[in-house]
């Protein structure tokens, strides 16, 4: 038998292996005190400064995350590792996830699987590939073939964002089929129909993240309601039965027309408009406009922590309009996705805004993001969705 290639070694500084300690899979490559001359994505073995193993990980030759650890032992067989892991994956969606056929099924790290996320709408996954360890060829093929046998999809499709792979030194590649030939479906959760059409739109899918939130905020809501930063209408729609009157406002035009096409899949009248929020939202405060129901879903304000106060400035504007709009005893849902804005930071600015506005908050709930996006304590990065939603007197 050919002897079996060598595995190469990274060696960690002090605070690189202090990091591992904690229970954090990253590694930054400022806290690599060596490395062999590694290939783009190998598995290697990482060690503390005097050689001792710590596991084995993911390398990346360009990410200023050089390390993703996969294990803290040796692995003989990488493509059994990866099966095994996302049969987990799989199976811990079954015990956990209700009332949806959409669902993200991989969730990187949190899956033990740093770098894939996978999507399920109905019958077709949705796949993203983020490291030069998942976009090795065998990976591929062993995560293609794993996910098929026991989920069976008409189709597999790759979503493709050409920065990440640009980050990453890997060869551009076009978002598109995998397997299979079916690109549109529609998928139904907490009884909700929605369309699904990869190809159309924005192609980001919908924000399976809020499906639960979704189904708390349908308790609550009530008479005429605002959905602001709508999308495809993933609140407005959970929101109609339950209340007198609907808006959706977003400023993307192909969003608003899967929202209506959604409206009338689910026979819901809707309205939809275009609008950018911050003007439509000033405009409305200042003409006495009046609301039961206000959710707030802005895109993520601050991507990098350097963003972070004037990431709370936009919040607190959104959030101070929205107050003063609500009648008494209404309700405000307010989500952040911005993982650099922590809970504490956005209850904090939620309770200015309701100072500046003369409005007192009672929370009803403080929540995040669905359990199909699990969150593992020991790596703050995988909790990043904040839905509070408030009653305003
Ligand atoms: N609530 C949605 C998700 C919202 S994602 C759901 O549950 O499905 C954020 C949305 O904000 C996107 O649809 C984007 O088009 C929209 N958006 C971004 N900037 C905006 C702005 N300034 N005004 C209005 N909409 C905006």
């Amino acid at each position: 038998m050919p002897p079996t290639p060598a595995v190469p070694k990274v060696k960690l500084s002090p605070r690189g292996t202090a990091r591992l300690k904690t229970g954090h899979v990253w590694v930054y490559r400022s806290d690599i005190i060596y490395a062999d001359d590694i290939p783009p994505g190998s598995l290697v073995t990482v060690s503390d400064p005097r050689g001792k193993p710590l596991g084995t990980a993911l390398y990346s030759t360009s990410s200023q995350i050089a390390v993703r650890m996969l294990s803290a032992d040796p692995i003989a067989d990488l493509s059994s590792l990866l099966r095994q892991r996302i049969a987990n994956a799989i199976a811990y969606r079954e015990a956990l996830v209700r009332d949806t056929n959409a669902y993200r099924v991989v969730f990187s790290e949190a899956d033990f699987l740093p770098g894939l996320i996978v999507d399920r709408y109905n019958d077709i996954l949705s796949l993203q590939v983020l490291t030069q360890g998942i976009d090795a060829n065998q990976t591929r093929e062993t995560v293609l073939s794993e996910l098929t046998q026991h989920m069976h999809p008409a189709s597999v499709l790759e979503r493709v964002d050409p920065r990440v792979r640009e980050l990453e030194s890997l060869a551009p590649r076009a978002s598109g089929l995998l397997q299979g030939e079916r690109t549109s479906t529609t998928f139904t959760m907490n009884s909700v129909q929605f369309h699904f059409d990869a190809l159309e739109g924005q192609k980001t899918g919908a924000f399976l993240d809020q499906r639960e939130n979704y189904a708390a905020a349908t308790q609550y809501a009530h008479g005429d309601a605002l959905d602001v930063f709508c999308y495809q209408g993933g609140f407005a729609l959970h929101l109609a039965p339950h209340c007198s009157n609907v808006t959706g406002v977003d400023s993307s035009r192909p969003a608003l027309e899967v929202a209506d096409k959604n409206a009338t899949l689910n026979g819901r009248d809707i309205e939809w408009i275009e609008a950018n929020a911050f003007d439509l939202l000033k405009d409305y405060a200042s003409s006495n406009r009046r609301y039961d129901t206000i959710m707030l879903d802005p895109p993520a304000f601050a991507k990098t922590k350097r963003d972070l106060e004037a990431a709370l400035r936009g919040y607190k504007e959104l959030n101070l309009r929205a107050l003063k709009m609500l009648r008494p005893g209404g309700i405000l849902v307010t989500c952040s996705c911005s993982y650099h804005v922590s809970q504490s930071n956005f209850l904090e600015m939620l309770a200015n805004a309701a100072l500046d506005a003369h409005r007192t908050l009672r929370l009803i709930e403080v929540r995040g993001q669905a359990k199909d996006h699990p969150i593992l304590l020991n790596v703050p990065e995988t909790a990043y969705l904040k839905c509070v939603i408030a009653s305003v007197s």
